[in-house]
């Protein structure tokens, strides 16, 4: 499996045409509060180049290539469009041609933007990313009782993830993920021991 992923930042403005303030540092450090960054090979850079797609009712910005994701605010991005129907969609996958084109806010958290790429790319690999409550909780609930106690007691009490969404629930959902990932995709015993490593810092 390509775990190398390019993560390109483009040019926009939020809907009062502030500056983007989306820098690539800011999206690494996004990336590593998920703690699913050691899976991966991210590389993020600033870009101008993507193309536009029907996304839903919308035009949206879509990479090029496969293996990479846009990010971007909806704004004022020439040659798309962002209707009010769609404003609490925040990400898109193209399965076939790997692909991801994902939104922020300002009023996202750091985790919750790069959970966000992941989750999108989860997808590309045919990972249910949508099922961490309904096909796949069960399966979860049993790898979380031996991998992870701490979040094992907030999945019988949703009011306490719901109620803190921007950060218990983002990381009840990036250990959702990690179980995708290290259950269904190929990953190495010393990457899991790094990952694993990586999650006591
Ligand atoms: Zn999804």
């Amino acid at each position: 499996m390509n775990k190398r992923w390019t993560i390109k930042t483009i040019d926009c403005y939020d809907s009062n045409n502030h500056n983007n303030i989306l820098t690539n540092d800011y999206v690494y450090r996004c990336l590593k509060k998920t703690k699913l960054d050691c899976y991966f090979d991210f590389n993020v850079k600033h870009s101008d180049s993507y193309e536009t797609r029907p996304w839903l009712n919308d035009m949206w910005p879509w990479p090029e290539n496969p293996y990479e994701v846009v990010i971007f605010t909806k704004g004022t991005i020439p040659g798309c469009l962002f209707s009010d129907d769609t404003k609490y969609i925040v990400g898109g996958a193209d399965i076939n041609g790997k692909r991801c084109s994902v939104t922020f806010s300002y009023i996202d958290s750091q985790i919750e933007i790069g959970a966000r790429i992941i989750h999108e790319i989860l997808h590309t690999y045919d990972l249910d990313a949508d099922g961490m409550t309904s096909r796949e909780y069960s399966n979860f609930i049993i790898w979380l009782s031996k991998n992870n106690k701490k979040h094992l007691r907030f999945v019988s009490d949703p009011n306490a993830y719901y109620n803190d969404w921007h950060y218990l629930g983002q990381e009840l959902l990036c250990e959702y993920y990690r179980y995708l990932i290290e259950t269904n995709l190929q990953i190495s015993w010393w990457t899991k021991l790094l990952c694993k490593i990586m999650r006591w810092f």
